[in-house]
């Protein structure tokens, strides 16, 4: 389950933003951008970030998770298109280099804490 390891990055990455002139800080909402190929399993992901921010600010912190489509652009044509699985080929001139803008990423947008 590699959910684990992500989770503690993210948590890892919330905590040092955190401001720093707050006392017992509380976060609310993590914002975070998936990517459809970044083979992430949403639930799996949300199991692992309750178990690892007990009695941290995150604690009770909600995942906001948006995914975010695979986009492709093909180097030959310029054409460029969203697809839901890895696409190697364009299929309008069939030239083969194929490069992906988006899909992978595993990020955090923001963070809203609690007043
Ligand atoms: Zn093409």
């Amino acid at each position: 389950m590699h959910e684990m390891g992500i989770a503690q990055e993210l948590v890892k990455i919330a905590l040092d933003a955190l401001p720093k002139d707050l006392e017992n800080p509380q976060v609310e909402t993590l914002n975070l951008k998936i990517g459809k190929l970044s083979s992430v399993v949403e639930h799996s992901l949300t199991f692992c970030f309750e178990i690892i921010t007990k009695d941290t600010p995150l604690e009770n912190a909600r995942l906001d998770i948006e995914s975010v489509p695979v986009r492709i652009r093909c180097t030959g044509c310029g054409k460029e298109w969203e697809a839901d699985t890895p696409v190697f080929q364009c299929s309008d001139c069939e030239q083969g280099k194929v490069e992906m803008l988006s899909g992978r990423e595993i990020e955090i947008i923001s963070m809203e804490l609690f007043d």
